[in-house]
């Protein structure tokens, strides 16, 4: 089956400042492998894409190493509102985070968020990391200012049942999810520890289940939150084998190590300190390891087989990994561009070893259906066999 080129509207590649965790060239590795030939990245790095400065810097590291297109987002930050127009020139869109993540871009207060709203043009779209209450202040936003409002990751039911009812009123906003919330829950998180933890947390099974109830509707992107983390700095990895991997089993606790919270206490301390406040007493075990999971070569692959056992068609899947994100962020197109995929081929993923620097993924040992055969970006093969091509031969002539 052919598809076109796929768009990864959320990914984190770390650089600049996180080159041991993913970099341009690593992460756009990763990309290809799973069928995307273009991402769209995040700016909580070190430096966050919060100035103009910081986004020139990161702008040509994403030109020099890149092996497909790659668009940055601009990060919102109340110490420099001032500089969103200028950024508002150079990057795809605007981040938000209104709640926690990794990393220090945290926005708060009413007053700052119409000051970052007001100083963002109208023909960019506004990207939101908002849970439970926040998607309420973000639909409110949206309401008021008659700005595009995308929200990122959306992962529990109340949520996307009001994403629905804002849409259904005619309200300017759009949203995505992640295949981490529609293929694992709570329970699995309970079993990867620290490999099943990210922002937004994995939800129960009824959150899953109202995700699916409007994956033909409400949802109008697949994005995968690629959040990579080292395994040092994730901690050891569970105890299980490939045969209980996908029971809920128990699994031993985990030791935090030196190295890990020492990172961890350095740049991190503040978010943690907030979460700590709010979080159920089973996720303490987890407090000092960074959330997020790759998830750039595991997206097409969960979408592909979720569409084998026809949980949506062929065509939708196109339309949420390509079409959608295509049109919402006003992106150009990619010509003699194609993703050749096995719908058919099952197996035990990873079906090739990652491409991601960090090396892991919370779906290994998933039977999956459906795998990237080939990958041409702009007439030429890129991707081979599965495997991405590290001189890109030409298939044209
Ligand atoms: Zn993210």
């Amino acid at each position: 089956m052919i598809l076109p080129g796929l768009i990864d509207a959320h990914v984190h590649l770390r650089a600049p400042g996180g080159e041991h965790k993913e970099d341009f060239r690593s992460g756009t590795r990763a990309a290809l492998a799973g069928g995307f030939t273009t991402v769209l990245a995040m700016p909580n790095t070190r430096p966050p894409l919060v100035s103009v400065d910081a986004f020139r810097i990161a702008q040509k590291l994403a030109n020099s190493q890149s092996l497909c297109d790659v668009f940055l987002y601009a990060g919102a930050s109340a110490d420099h509102i001032d500089e969103l127009p200028r950024l508002a020139n150079r990057a795809v869109a605007l981040k938000i985070y209104m709640d926690d993540t990794y990393g220090p871009l945290k926005v708060r207060g009413l007053g700052t968020l119409e000051r970052i709203f007001a100083s963002w043009p109208e023909n960019k779209l506004i990207c939101l990391h908002a849970e439970e209450e926040s998607v309420a202040v973000g639909v409110a936003l949206a309401a008021v200012t008659r700005k595009n409002v995308h929200f990122c990751h959306i992962s529990r039911r109340e949520e996307i049942e009001m994403i629905a009812f804002a849409k259904s009123e005619g309200l300017p906003v759009t949203c995505e999810v992640t295949p981490h919330h529609l293929f694992l829950t709570y329970e699995d998180g309970q079993r990867l520890g620290p490999y099943g933890d990210m922002r937004p947390r994995l939800q129960t099974q009824d959150d899953v289940d109202a995700l699916w109830e409007h994956i033909n509707t409400t949802i109008d992107i697949i994005s995968s939150d690629h959040a990579p983390h080292t395994r040092e700095e994730k901690g050891p990895w569970p105890h299980f084998n490939e045969q209980t991997l996908w029971d809920n089993l128990e699994y031993e606790q985990y030791n935090i190590t030196a190295s890990t919270a020492f990172s961890y206490d350095r740049f991190w301390r503040p978010v943690a300190e907030d979460v700590k406040q709010s979080e159920p007493p089973e996720y303490t075990l987890h407090r000092s390891t960074p959330p997020g999971v790759p998830g750039l070569e595991s997206t097409l692959p969960l979408m592909l087989t979720a569409a084998a056992q026809k949980r949506l068609t062929y065509e939708r899947l196109v339309e949420l990994l390509c079409a959608n994100p295509r049109r919402i962020f006003n992106l150009p197109e990619q010509h003699d561009t194609w993703v050749e995929v096995d719908e058919k081929l099952s197996y035990t993923f990873p079906l090739h070893p990652l491409q991601t620097k960090c090396g892991w993924s919370p779906f290994e040992g998933m039977r999956l259906i459906g795998a990237v055969q080939s990958v041409t970006l702009r007439g030429r093969k890129v991707v081979k066999d599965g495997l991405v091509l590290e001189q890109p031969e030409s298939d044209i002539n």
